[in-house]
Formats: C-alpha cells, structure tokens, sequence
C-alpha cells in the first residue's frame, strides 16, 4: 500500500545520485504518530512539515515556515507523500537532483489529531481522524515538538492543492518568531554547515516513543 503512495516520490529520484532514503519494507509501528518539519534551502528556502499517517509521511512544502501567531495563515502547497524513513533525512541533495540544496530535520515530535480529543496512545483512531480530515480538506492537531507546540488547523484551498497552517488561539499562540531558531534539532547543524555532518542517519523512529505502552505498576515493591 505504501509503495503505491510512494510512486511520486520514487519517480522524481534517482537514488543512485541522492542520498535521501529510498522506500524499504516499514516495521509495524505503534505508539504516537511523528510530525517533522525539514527546513531545506531548495530554489527557495521553505521548511517540509510532513505528519505520519499510514505508513508514509503527508507532506506539505511551507515557505515561510510555521507561525505561532493564529492572525499569520501560513501557504503550504501539498507535496508528494515520503517515506517514513525520511524524517531522520539531513545533508545535501546533490546539484541536479530533485529538490537541490542542503536540509536539515528543524523539528520533529509527535503528533494527535485534536478536534474533540487527543488521541496519542491510540494510533488507529488517530489515524482514521487524520485520513478523515485530510479527505474532507480541514485537519486540526496538536503538535508536542521542541520548537512547535500547540494546535493548528491545514485548510484545503478551493485549488485542491494549495493548504493553509493556521495556528489555533492556545496557551501556546505567540508572536514569537520561531524560524530565528535555525537549528537541526538532531545534528544542531545550521543549513550552512550541514555539509559537514556525517551521513548516518538515525533511523526515523528513533526520533519519538515507540513500542507497546504499558501501565504503571499499581503497587511498587521496594
Ligand atoms: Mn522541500
């Protein structure tokens, strides 16, 4: 099912020319679903927020990054599905290649579907919540990143391809500008030294809590 969705993004590669992940067999997962935001100085510098869902990571392309403030409506213009593997992605995507020019991972954490709840610990629901959303055009969240946190709504434009970011009124609505904060939250790489750092990669689900939850023991022995 992930390999049909991931066409697009296989077709517009050459993975013998670019170190970004080709698409492998995906472990079932569990635990809360991942959202990261790549910050990548393509043509024009945008940042690629993509939130898991399904087996691969939805992306949309935001050229001025995130906004704390809900009065500043963000574009951001869907992209092909990626690999769940290329959340953990920094380095240089060679001159000539798609998508040209250094990226570094600026954010990640996880993320819950938030309209009437959160859904954290139950993965299907959430799931199920995000692919509803995603179909009828209007998604809201809530992120728990190291730099963004809060709730957004992505509204579909009447273009079908066009979305807006829109952060939601919350304790965590701000002026602030986060995109002075430049660095890989992986690497503490800027975009500007990213060159420098070595290619191993963490794998992608190493970023955020993974493996069946368990509850607390209701009684400790000493
Ligand atoms: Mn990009």
């Amino acid at each position: 099912m992930a390999k049909q969705k991931l066409a697009d993004y296989i077709a517009k590669r050459k993975f013998d020319a670019t170190p970004e992940p080709a698409p492998a067999p995906l472990a079932a997962r569990n635990g809360p679903l991942l959202f990261v935001i790549q910050q990548h100085a393509a043509r024009r510098l945008h940042y690629d927020l993509r939130l898991e869902c399904d087996g691969v990571l939805k992306s949309w392309a935001v050229p001025k990054g995130p906004s704390l403030d809900p009065s500043e409506k963000r574009l951001a213009a869907q992209t092909e599905d990626h690999p769940f593997d290329y959340a953990s992605f920094e380095g240089v995507i060679p001159a000539g290649q798609y998508g040209a020019g250094e990226m570094i991972v600026w954010d990640c954490g996880v993320y819950s579907p938030d309209e009437g709840g959160t859904w954290f610990h139950e993965r299907d629901e959430a799931e199920r919540r995000v692919r509803e959303g995603l179909e009828k055009g209007k998604l809201g969240f809530l992120l728990r990143g190291e730099k963004v946190k809060g709730s957004f709504a992505l509204v579909r434009m009447s273009d079908r391809k066009n979305w807006l970011l829109i952060k939601h009124k919350d304790r965590f609505a701000a002026k602030t500008d986060l995109t002075a904060l430049d660095r890989s939250v992986l690497s503490n790489a800027t975009l500007n030294d990213v060159k420098g750092v070595p290619l191993k990669r963490l794998a992608a689900e190493r970023l955020v809590p993974f493996g069946e939850a368990e509850k607390m023991p209701t009684a400790l022995s000493p």
